[in-house]
């Protein structure tokens, strides 16, 4: 399979993030189907809605033996969660309506069919996606996005979780049609403000070890209104094998920070983006690229929210991390709120993922909560914010195609650009 696929890869260049089609670049035509266009053209006007999905864990091996009570309830059908205590003081019984909800019984290839199975075809369609795992440090959102590790035989395991899955799944569809295309990927983290690239080499590798070997990589305004990482190493994969490799290369780098710098992962959020291009013909046989982009995000743990502000004593660090997790969380309120300001600038995260919060990305948050009574308190605020957050509009575009001719012609002139720069 490897083989056949990287022969079909032939021909095809690799845009720069900063050659992205547009609408107002010259050399871009719309050519989109009478179908996509008029659906498109009918969220575009009316907006669409964050789809938030909410998945709870189930108790662990060492919560049941000790038999911790359970106070959360889903109900998928009526896709429904419920919190319930009742403790004499303090009653609550809340119900919370998601767009999906999975129970601590559901497996990962349900959660993955039902709920981000069609966003894959959405990017291969064209259209920028980005899919947040949001909630408590322990609830799963690492399980749910990264999933089981490899088997040693490289066999996909049953555990495996939205990242593998849709690699296989984009990889599934494009050798079915045959196509050409072109597929790169980036995988970054942000702790404290700063940006980690986790597909560095080793030896020029930024990472944050300590205030002197610090190496931070700037985020640029790109002059079209939005952002880029200066230096952020672009791999190019032919296979969805070496795509699983680069994942799990990321993702050790990732735990090597955190025995070094005490769990930083729950404090650090990562994104790992996947850009596809892909060659069509139009009926009079011109060559077009169509181009998607699906980002996948491991938000810090929540409950960072809640501590930002009360641990002065660990200012800087404590105060920094959580300055993404605090302005997404008031990004999103000024968005449901439509309060004029919309503070994006305030932090990296929201500067980064502007256009998946009421831009032109489609946006799914999968919330993650844990059933166990001692984790109440966070789960609640868990379930408030996604639930605030499923009011979110968006206004999905799919990205317009480009002809192959001038996408070259880019190419060229940008390496001329590259070349006078240096
Ligand atoms: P987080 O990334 O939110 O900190 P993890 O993904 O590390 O949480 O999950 C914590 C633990 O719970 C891990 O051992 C993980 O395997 C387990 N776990 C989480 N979600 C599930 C689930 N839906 N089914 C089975 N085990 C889960």
């Amino acid at each position: 399979m490897d083989s056949s696929l990287q022969q079909r890869r032939g021909g095809l260049v690799s845009l720069s993030p900063s050659q992205t089609p547009r609408s107002s670049d010259k050399s871009v035509r719309d050519l989109r189907s009478g179908d996509s266009n008029s659906s498109s053209k009918h969220e575009k006007d009316k907006g669409v809605n964050v789809q938030v999905i909410l998945r709870c864990r189930p108790l662990s091996e060492d919560e049941a033996r000790i038999h911790t009570p359970v106070v959360i309830t889903c109900n998928e059908n009526r896709r429904e969660v419920c919190a319930v205590q009742n403790i004499a003081n303090k009653q609550i019984d809340r119900t919370f309506l998601f767009d999906k909800v999975f129970g601590p019984s559901s497996q990962q290839k349900e959660l993955f069919d039902l709920a981000v199975s069609p966003i894959v075809n959405e990017v291969l369609e064209g259209y920028n996606c980005t899919i947040f795992a949001y909630g408590q440090t322990g609830t799963g959102k690492t399980y749910t996005m990264e999933g089981g590790a490899r088997k040693k035989n490289g066999e996909f395991p049953s555990d495996a979780g939205v990242i593998p899955r849709s690699v296989k799944q984009i990889f599934d569809i494009l050798e079915a049609q045959n196509a050409e295309y072109s597929m790169k990927v980036t995988f970054l983290e942000l702790y404290n403000e700063e940006i980690t690239d986790l597909l560095a080499p080793e030896e020029t590798s930024k990472f944050i070890v300590d205030d002197k070997t610090k190496k931070p990589i700037a985020l640029m305004e790109d002059g079209k209104g939005g952002v880029f990482v200066r230096g952020l190493e672009e791999e190019i994969v032919t296979t969805a094998n070496e795509i699983y490799k680069i994942l799990e290369r990321g993702s050790a780098k990732r735990r090597t920070a955190e025995t070094l710098l005490n769990k930083q992962s729950s404090r650090s959020h990562s994104i790992f983006s996947i850009t596809i291009h892909i060659k069509e013909c139009t009926p009079e046989g011109e060559e077009m690229i169509k181009c998607g982009k699906l980002n996948l995000v491991d938000l810090a743990g929540s409950e960072n929210i809640s501590r930002s502000g009360a641990r002065e004593g660990r200012a800087r660090e404590a105060g920094e991390i959580n300055k993404s997790l605090l302005t997404l969380g008031r990004v999103i309120n000024a968005l449901v709120e439509h309060s004029g300001h919309v503070p994006y600038r305030d932090s990296k995260l929201t500067r980064l993922l502007r256009d998946s919060l009421g831009g032109k990305t489609k946006t799914c948050i999968i919330a993650t909560i844990s059933p166990s009574v001692h984790c109440l308190e966070e789960t609640l605020s868990t379930l408030d914010y996604a639930h605030r957050a499923k009011n979110i509009k968006n206004k999905p575009e799919i990205n317009q195609k480009m002809m192959k001719s001038a996408v070259i012609k880019d190419l060229y002139s940008e390496i001329d650009r590259l070349k006078q720069g240096s």
